[in-house]
């Protein structure tokens, strides 16, 4: 049966929750230290809980688990925004019909264009954003894009994996994302709140709240198995967004076996048209409550966060939690070439290059991936869960932090980053835990540093 949302059931969990008792927190909290991730009814028990003591003590479990789980790296990926045609008329958004402007797909010569500049920042991530426009945008034209980019290659740069983020589709156009090697198929749910969506998306076919909710069903049954959530939080009541995130994730793991890959944390922020009084914005500490409450929840899902996010707060953030930022984001379609004013989706809070924002994290002890080995080690959907649950996780993504940190450093530092960055893996060496991991690391940095390139396990 594929997904549905009974929010008044979703209201009951939070009512029933609602003042949990010490002893009740404190009992879900040593459940969430083992790591097993919780139930939805002790998820709103975290989620409307007012001690501060407690809320202490989630925020270290949380820290710990990101810690215990994935290490110290931090995943770095770019969005790249190739059409802004869109159909439907999304509220908070500055490509909704509604707002005129000029707008535009990308040729295949300027999407290289723009590949070839994010590799020479040196990612190897990317997340296609486009628009909805079946016509002006149609699947084939996605698809040629994602064969465009697998293709590119300047010098030693590449992009690995390619991420989508597009419309809710037919099992078909699913089937034909996967057949072309899409990496996570992302799409946000924006509210799981019925009557909330149906005020903030009023025309196009994404008006369809029960044809967006399926869509991972659709996508899941025709063979992607790694797919990427997301709500945007401000449209609705934060804590029932945060139950319907976890309702939707436990649907999916029961019924194909993988629950979310990732979950993108996006709070709405101003975009053309769009007023924000109409909207109840989340505030910092309730937000820093929710990405808490998500990471020891499900433990081994990724956790992403964009360029919406300040400096300061994406520092705190990473310690909850999150696991992979986006880093010299531009957010509109061509933007990687002109870095012009206006036609952007959203506005952005964090507008430093890419480099400063990998040496901010070195900065903070925390070591820049670029690695995408578990897709192309064919470690997705359930297989990678359960290399994830068995603890293991931990040991690949260090090696393949440090061993892309390497190449990083090699094909794009000065002298100065090439030190700090030397520095860092040096020191994060011995913390491979297992030996002939860490020697086959040592020996793989050798020869990254001597020319070899894409070494990964
Ligand atoms: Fe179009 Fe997506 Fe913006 Fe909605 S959120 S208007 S579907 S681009
Ligand atoms: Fe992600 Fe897998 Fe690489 Fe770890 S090893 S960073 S989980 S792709």
């Amino acid at each position: 049966m594929d997904m549905t949302i009974d929010a008044s059931r979703v209201e009951e969990i939070l009512a029933g929750a609602a003042g949990a008792s010490d002893a009740e927190l404190d009992e879900i909290l040593d459940r969430a230290e083992g790591f097993k991730g919780l139930s939805p009814r002790d998820v709103a028990a975290l989620l409307t809980m007012d001690s501060a003591s407690h809320m202490e003590r989630m925020f270290r479990i949380a820290g710990r688990i990101k810690e215990e789980i994935y290490g110290s790296r931090i995943v770095l990926f770019a969005p790249l925004y190739v059409s802004d045609y869109c159909v439907n008329k999304c509220a908070y958004c500055g490509y909704s019909c509604n707002n005129e402007f000029t707008r535009r797909r990308l040729t295949m010569d300027e999407i290289r264009g723009e590949a070839e500049i994010l590799e020479r920042m040196g990612h190897k991530r990317l997340a296609i954003e486009a628009g909805e426009d079946p016509v002006n945008c149609p699947i084939d034209y996605i698809l040629d894009t994602i064969k465009t980019l697998y293709d590119m290659k300047v010098g030693t740069g590449e992009i690995r994996r390619v991420n989508i983020n597009i419309a809710a589709t037919t099992d078909e156009n699913y089937r034909k994302l996967h057949d072309v090697g899409i990496g996570t198929y992302i799409l946000f749910q924006e509210t799981y709140h019925e009557p909330t969506y149906r005020r903030t998306h009023k025309a196009g076919p994404k008006s369809n709240f029960n044809y967006h909710l399926t869509a991972f069903d659709r996508a899941m049954r025709s063979g992607i198995d790694d797919v990427g959530a997301g709500v945007l939080f401000g449209l609705h009541d934060w804590r029932f967004e945060v139950l319907g995130l976890m309702l939707h994730n436990r649907h999916l793991d029961e019924n194909y076996g993988a629950g979310f890959h990732t979950i993108s944390m996006p709070r709405l922020c101003k975009a053309e048209g769009m007023d924000m009084s109409d909207y109840e914005l989340l505030s910092d500490e309730d937000f820093k409550r929710v990405v808490a409450t998500v990471r020891i929840a499900v433990p081994y899902t990724g956790m992403i966060i964009s360029t919406r996010e300040s400096a300061a707060m994406r520092k705190e953030l990473i310690r909850l939690g999150i696991s992979q930022v986006s880093g010299g984001s531009s957010v509109e379609v061509g933007g990687y070439a002109s870095r012009i004013e206006g036609g952007e989706q959203f506005t952005v809070a964090d507008n430093r290059p890419a480099i400063d924002v990998i040496r901010w994290l070195m900065d903070e002890q925390l070591v820049p991936s670029f690695c995408t080995a578990c897709y192309r080690k064919g470690r997705t959907g359930d297989r990678f869960m359960s290399l994830a649950k068995s603890g293991n996780i931990k040991n690949v993504c260090l090696p393949n932090a440090l061993m892309t940190l390497c190449e990083y450093m090699m094909d794009y530092g000065d002298d100065d980053f090439r030190k700090q960055a030397g520095a860092l893996i040096g020191k994060n060496i011995p913390k491979i835990a297992n030996e002939k991991m860490r020697e086959l690391t040592t020996e793989n940095i050798k020869k990254i540093k001597q020319g070899e390139r894409d070494l990964f396990v």
